[in-house]
């Protein structure tokens, strides 16, 4: 028996073994890899593989401009356990960890830990009272008007903040990525056995207009909620994808802007669940303002909301008013800095897109990370330079963010299908 059980391992092993170095002789590492998309995980991707090999030519090809999008206008709150026991608990805890040195290496101001309470409307300021006894210091001085139950969802040990557009633009500035201006409208490729390989990405140059062929040996498409066109781009996968168009305000700086996030209940009379993030320049974002719009695939595949996505006033005005109640400090003086709206991709699982695209050598996706594209970005830009620079992921395991899991299959009989569809004999 015990013979028998060393006898399977050893197989298992040497097979392993030999399946390993077969893969690892494979892998060819990319000499030119073009991302497509300069968000905050577009470019986080791009800083990843520049770090691991500089002598590559790394390029992100941007649309609009970078973080002109989500990442420009998210919250930026992490936190690394509220993930736990789900598939994504990996992308939560490895992100959180890298964040801390990142953000020392790049120079980055806005990250710091802050503590977290989950706050319930209230009607008059004895809730705040209580709450003051109760909480003590973690109780931040803004939070002066009326509330009901307070209580602490984090202490500020594994919770954090960091603008995201900071973020961005640090990564951009020291590392040797090359940013062009452009929208992406396919990719090139030229035939292999067993499928294509990646040859370069076609773009409309933002400047002149034209259509222009950047030659690349590897794509990354990481547009945000956009990426959904890239079903289009590669005939073996279906992306589908809803953008989450939202909402959200700033508040001037003030004095004394106590560090603490908020996360409100439904407070039925502004229709509104904050989200409150004081930032370390003292301002005040809040999203979670609610009246959210839902933007279907064909749509994003258009671009919508691309160029222009504008805050919703009836919205800013709920928001405005939400926050006067809870605090008696900013129903006095606070002034609003600007308003904003931005969209979230959410694949149907609200899993993102992650890994290789099948039958396409060198063709990658990494979009669709829902409410936690920040917080998760340093983690998706490891695990996609590894997967694409070494063959695999040590950093994450990719496999339940697979971009084929939505793809309809061919069903058999005698037609050829592409993706789900009939197509004949001739495909
Ligand atoms: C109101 C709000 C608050 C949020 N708060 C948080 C938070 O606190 N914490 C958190 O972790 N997450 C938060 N999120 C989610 C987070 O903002 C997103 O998940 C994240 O920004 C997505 O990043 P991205 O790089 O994938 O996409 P985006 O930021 O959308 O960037 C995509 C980029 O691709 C470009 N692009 C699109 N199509 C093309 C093309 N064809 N060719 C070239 N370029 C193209 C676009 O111009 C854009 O710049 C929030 C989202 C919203 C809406």
């Amino acid at each position: 028996m015990a013979k028998k059980t060393l006898f399977c391992l050893l197989i298992m092993y040497s097979s392993t073994m030999r399946s390993s170095s077969a893969l690892a002789m494979q892998v060819t590492s990319p000499k030119s890899v073009v991302v497509i998309g300069g968000g905050i995980q577009g470019t986080s991707v791009a800083y990843q593989l520049w770090k691991r090999s500089p002598s590559s030519k790394i390029t992100i090809l941007e649309a609009k401009g970078p973080a002109s999008a989500a990442s420009g206008k998210g919250g930026g709150f992490m936190a690394r356990s509220w993930g736990d026991g789900g598939d994504t608990e990996g992308l939560h805890h490895v992100a959180f960890d890298m964040y801390e040195k990142l953000a020392d290496e790049l120079g980055c101001k806005t990250y710091r830990k802050l503590p977290v309470l989950s706050v319930a409307p209230g009607k008059d300021g004895r809730g705040t009272q209580k709450a003051k006894k109760k909480l003590g210091d973690i109780m931040p001085g803004w939070l002066d008007g009326n509330v009901g139950g307070v209580n602490v969802m984090g202490y500020g040990d594994d919770t954090a903040q960091i603008t995201p557009k900071e973020f961005v633009e640090k990564m951009l500035e020291k590392s040797g990525v090359d940013v062009v201006i452009g929208e992406c409208v396919g990719c090139a490729t030229s035939d292999v056995t067993g499928g294509k390989e990646i040859t370069g990405v076609n773009y409309i140059d933002r400047e002149t207009q034209e259509e222009k062929l950047m030659e690349a040996d590897a794509v990354v498409v990481s547009a945000g909620p956009w990426s959904c066109a890239a079903e289009d781009w590669f005939d073996t996968v279906d992306l589908p994808m809803e953008g989450v168009k939202s909402t959200s305000i700033v508040w001037k700086e003030q004095s004394n802007v106590d560090a603490c996030a908020l996360f409100c209940g439904e407070d039925y009379r502004f229709n509104t669940h904050l989200e409150v993030y004081p930032r370390p320049d003292s301002t005040i974002y809040i999203c979670g303002i609610g009246g959210s719009d839902y933007i279907s695939t064909e749509d994003l595949k258009q671009g919508a909301f691309r160029e222009e996505c504008n805050a919703k006033e009836d919205r800013v005005q709920a928001a405005s008013d939400a926050f006067k109640e809870m605090s008696d400090t900013y129903r006095q003086s606070g002034e609003l800095d600007r308003v904003q709206a931005c969209m979230r991709p959410c694949p149907p699982d609200a899993k993102p897109y992650m890994g290789a695209i099948p039958g396409y050598k060198g063709a990658y996706i990494n979009a669709g990370h829902n409410c936690w594209g920040i917080a998760w970005a340093p983690a998706s830009g490891l695990a996609m330079a590894e997967l694409i620079m070494e063959g695999d992921s040590s950093s994450i395991n990719l496999k339940p963010f697979s971009p084929a899991r939505f793809t309809r299959r061919a069903t058999g009989g005698r037609g050829r299908k592409k993706g789900g569809e009939d197509v004949g004999e001739q495909w």
